[in-house]
Protein backbone atom coordinates (compact mmCIF):
# COMPACT_ATOMS: atom_id res chain seq x y z
CA UNK A 1 0.00 0.00 0.00
CA UNK A 2 1.04 3.50 -0.44
CA UNK A 3 1.24 5.65 2.07
CA UNK A 4 0.32 9.54 1.76
CA UNK A 5 0.83 12.31 4.30
CA UNK A 6 -2.67 13.26 4.96
CA UNK A 7 -2.21 16.37 7.01
CA UNK A 8 1.05 18.66 6.43
CA UNK A 9 1.92 22.43 7.05
CA UNK A 10 4.25 24.90 5.05
CA UNK A 11 5.83 27.93 6.34
CA UNK A 12 2.97 29.94 4.51
CA UNK A 13 1.13 28.66 7.93
CA UNK A 14 2.70 31.03 10.74
CA UNK A 15 3.19 27.73 13.14
CA UNK A 16 4.86 25.98 10.42
CA UNK A 17 8.72 26.67 9.49
CA UNK A 18 8.49 23.91 6.77
CA UNK A 19 9.62 25.25 3.20
CA UNK A 20 7.92 23.48 0.42
CA UNK A 21 11.12 22.25 -1.55
CA UNK A 22 11.57 20.66 1.63
CA UNK A 23 8.42 18.84 1.96
CA UNK A 24 9.10 17.06 -1.00
CA UNK A 25 12.16 15.96 -0.72
CA UNK A 26 11.38 14.58 2.84
CA UNK A 27 8.34 12.92 1.94
CA UNK A 28 10.51 11.19 -0.89
CA UNK A 29 12.53 9.94 1.36
CA UNK A 30 10.48 8.83 3.84
CA UNK A 31 8.66 6.72 1.24
CA UNK A 32 5.60 8.53 0.93
CA UNK A 33 3.64 8.82 -2.36
CA UNK A 34 2.06 12.18 -1.13
CA UNK A 35 1.46 14.93 0.53
CA UNK A 36 -2.08 17.10 1.68
CA UNK A 37 -1.03 20.30 2.11
CA UNK A 38 -3.59 22.10 4.65
CA UNK A 39 -2.25 25.34 5.37
CA UNK A 40 -4.39 27.53 7.75
CA UNK A 41 -7.18 29.40 5.85
CA UNK A 42 -4.09 29.82 3.06
CA UNK A 43 -3.59 28.14 -0.50
CA UNK A 44 -0.24 29.97 -0.72
CA UNK A 45 1.86 27.02 0.28
CA UNK A 46 0.52 24.36 -1.97
CA UNK A 47 0.20 27.08 -5.23
CA UNK A 48 3.80 27.24 -5.01
CA UNK A 49 4.81 23.67 -4.49
CA UNK A 50 2.49 22.82 -7.54
CA UNK A 51 4.96 24.98 -9.22
CA UNK A 52 8.05 23.03 -8.53
CA UNK A 53 6.88 20.03 -8.39
CA UNK A 54 8.62 18.06 -11.63
CA UNK A 55 7.87 14.23 -10.51
CA UNK A 56 4.16 13.45 -11.60
CA UNK A 57 4.42 10.45 -9.91
CA UNK A 58 3.70 11.72 -6.34
CA UNK A 59 0.49 12.81 -5.52
CA UNK A 60 0.45 16.65 -4.49
CA UNK A 61 -3.50 17.51 -2.97
CA UNK A 62 -4.41 21.05 -2.69
CA UNK A 63 -6.22 21.44 1.19
CA UNK A 64 -6.80 24.08 3.32
CA UNK A 65 -7.53 24.00 7.45
CA UNK A 66 -10.14 26.20 7.48
CA UNK A 67 -11.22 28.28 10.60
CA UNK A 68 -14.44 27.93 11.16
CA UNK A 69 -16.93 29.94 13.30
CA UNK A 70 -17.16 26.15 15.00
CA UNK A 71 -13.68 25.40 14.91
CA UNK A 72 -10.90 23.78 12.45
CA UNK A 73 -11.83 21.74 9.35
CA UNK A 74 -10.39 20.43 6.37
CA UNK A 75 -11.41 20.98 3.00
CA UNK A 76 -9.62 18.24 1.14
CA UNK A 77 -9.11 18.51 -3.20
CA UNK A 78 -10.65 22.20 -2.91
CA UNK A 79 -9.89 24.50 -5.67
CA UNK A 80 -10.33 28.01 -3.76
CA UNK A 81 -10.77 29.68 -0.68
CA UNK A 82 -14.04 29.68 0.90
CA UNK A 83 -15.94 32.77 0.72
CA UNK A 84 -17.34 32.32 4.30
CA UNK A 85 -16.21 30.89 7.78
CA UNK A 86 -19.77 30.24 9.48
CA UNK A 87 -20.31 26.26 9.58
CA UNK A 88 -21.96 24.27 7.74
CA UNK A 89 -21.72 26.91 4.73
CA UNK A 90 -18.23 26.80 4.60
CA UNK A 91 -18.97 22.71 4.16
CA UNK A 92 -21.30 23.12 1.72
CA UNK A 93 -18.63 25.33 -0.14
CA UNK A 94 -16.63 22.35 -0.08
CA UNK A 95 -18.40 19.85 -1.15
CA UNK A 96 -19.63 22.17 -4.44
CA UNK A 97 -15.73 22.45 -5.12
CA UNK A 98 -16.13 18.58 -4.97
CA UNK A 99 -13.75 18.51 -2.29
CA UNK A 100 -14.04 16.43 0.88
CA UNK A 101 -15.07 17.79 4.60
CA UNK A 102 -12.80 16.05 7.26
CA UNK A 103 -12.52 17.00 10.84
CA UNK A 104 -9.18 17.06 12.08
CA UNK A 105 -8.17 16.25 15.68
CA UNK A 106 -12.52 16.48 16.98
CA UNK A 107 -11.97 15.34 20.44
CA UNK A 108 -8.30 16.75 21.01
CA UNK A 109 -9.39 19.25 24.39
CA UNK A 110 -6.26 21.02 24.32
CA UNK A 111 -6.62 22.72 21.60
CA UNK A 112 -9.27 25.34 21.60
CA UNK A 113 -9.15 25.66 17.89
CA UNK A 114 -10.58 22.04 17.32
CA UNK A 115 -14.15 22.24 16.06
CA UNK A 116 -16.25 20.05 18.28
CA UNK A 117 -17.84 17.30 16.58
CA UNK A 118 -21.62 17.15 17.56
CA UNK A 119 -24.30 14.36 15.91
CA UNK A 120 -26.13 16.91 14.11
CA UNK A 121 -22.95 17.57 11.93
CA UNK A 122 -22.72 14.05 10.66
CA UNK A 123 -24.48 15.10 7.37
CA UNK A 124 -22.09 17.77 6.54
CA UNK A 125 -18.88 15.62 7.10
CA UNK A 126 -17.60 13.06 5.23
CA UNK A 127 -14.29 12.23 7.32
CA UNK A 128 -12.83 12.32 10.56
CA UNK A 129 -9.51 12.88 11.11
CA UNK A 130 -8.99 9.59 13.36
CA UNK A 131 -5.38 9.97 13.87
CA UNK A 132 -3.70 13.05 14.15
CA UNK A 133 -0.13 12.33 15.65
CA UNK A 134 -0.06 16.43 17.72
CA UNK A 135 -3.16 15.13 19.40
CA UNK A 136 -1.58 14.08 22.83
CA UNK A 137 -5.17 14.41 25.03
CA UNK A 138 -5.57 11.08 26.53
CA UNK A 139 -7.80 9.14 24.15
CA UNK A 140 -8.45 12.33 21.87
CA UNK A 141 -7.46 9.76 18.62
CA UNK A 142 -9.68 6.62 20.27
CA UNK A 143 -12.42 8.86 20.68
CA UNK A 144 -12.30 10.11 17.33
CA UNK A 145 -12.00 6.87 15.85
CA UNK A 146 -15.17 5.56 17.70
CA UNK A 147 -17.24 8.69 16.54
CA UNK A 148 -16.66 8.07 12.93
CA UNK A 149 -17.21 4.07 13.02
CA UNK A 150 -20.28 5.51 15.15
CA UNK A 151 -21.54 7.41 12.26
CA UNK A 152 -20.08 5.35 9.47
CA UNK A 153 -17.98 8.57 8.59
CA UNK A 154 -14.65 8.03 6.38
CA UNK A 155 -11.13 8.08 8.34
CA UNK A 156 -8.60 9.70 7.45
CA UNK A 157 -4.99 9.90 9.48
CA UNK A 158 -2.14 12.71 8.98
CA UNK A 159 1.10 13.77 10.93
CA UNK A 160 -0.30 17.63 10.96
CA UNK A 161 3.44 18.08 10.38
CA UNK A 162 4.08 21.76 11.21
CA UNK A 163 8.65 20.95 11.51
CA UNK A 164 10.72 18.03 9.56
CA UNK A 165 10.71 15.65 12.37
CA UNK A 166 6.97 15.46 11.71
CA UNK A 167 6.43 14.27 7.80
CA UNK A 168 5.37 10.70 7.85
CA UNK A 169 4.65 10.23 12.17
CA UNK A 170 0.94 9.31 10.79
CA UNK A 171 -0.31 8.41 7.20
CA UNK A 172 -3.67 7.43 5.12
CA UNK A 173 -2.42 4.72 2.63
CA UNK A 174 -4.70 2.97 -0.36
CA UNK A 175 -3.66 0.42 -2.90
CA UNK A 176 -2.85 2.72 -6.56
CA UNK A 177 -0.46 5.04 -7.63
CA UNK A 178 -2.36 7.94 -9.05
CA UNK A 179 -4.52 10.42 -7.57
CA UNK A 180 -7.90 9.65 -8.77
CA UNK A 181 -7.49 5.52 -7.51
CA UNK A 182 -6.52 7.43 -4.37
CA UNK A 183 -9.47 10.13 -4.14
CA UNK A 184 -11.27 6.81 -5.56
CA UNK A 185 -10.21 4.55 -2.54
CA UNK A 186 -11.23 7.38 -0.07
CA UNK A 187 -14.59 7.89 -0.89
CA UNK A 188 -14.98 4.15 -1.19
CA UNK A 189 -13.80 3.49 2.53
CA UNK A 190 -10.90 1.75 0.79
CA UNK A 191 -7.56 3.89 2.24
CA UNK A 192 -6.08 2.54 5.92
CA UNK A 193 -4.60 4.70 8.22
CA UNK A 194 -1.22 4.23 10.47
CA UNK A 195 0.92 5.53 12.58
CA UNK A 196 1.44 7.38 15.96
CA UNK A 197 1.28 10.35 18.04
CA UNK A 198 4.61 12.65 18.10
CA UNK A 199 6.88 12.82 21.89
CA UNK A 200 5.72 15.10 24.13
CA UNK A 201 9.36 17.25 23.55
CA UNK A 202 7.19 18.48 20.63
CA UNK A 203 5.77 20.81 23.04
CA UNK A 204 8.80 22.54 23.03
CA UNK A 205 9.42 23.09 20.02
CA UNK A 206 6.16 24.58 19.48
CA UNK A 207 6.87 26.91 22.42
CA UNK A 208 10.14 28.02 20.69
CA UNK A 209 8.88 28.20 17.07
CA UNK A 210 5.80 30.50 18.76
CA UNK A 211 8.84 32.87 21.25
CA UNK A 212 10.61 33.14 17.48
CA UNK A 213 7.58 34.09 15.55
CA UNK A 214 6.66 36.65 18.22
CA UNK A 215 10.46 38.26 17.95
CA UNK A 216 10.39 38.47 14.29
ZN1 LIG B 1 -0.85 25.09 12.87
ZN1 LIG C 1 -3.12 21.27 11.05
Amino acid sequence: MNRIEFHCHTKYSKCSNLEPKQILKLCKYRGLQGVVICDHNTLEGVSILKKILSDDEFILITGMEITTNRGEILGVWIEESPSTNEFPEVAEEIRQQGGMVIIPHPFDHIRTSAFKVREDDVKYIDAIEVLNSRCMWPNGNKKALTFANEHSLLKSAGSDAHFSSEIGTAWTSFNGNTEDELLRAFKGGKTEIGGKTAPFSLFFRMAAHKVKQTLK
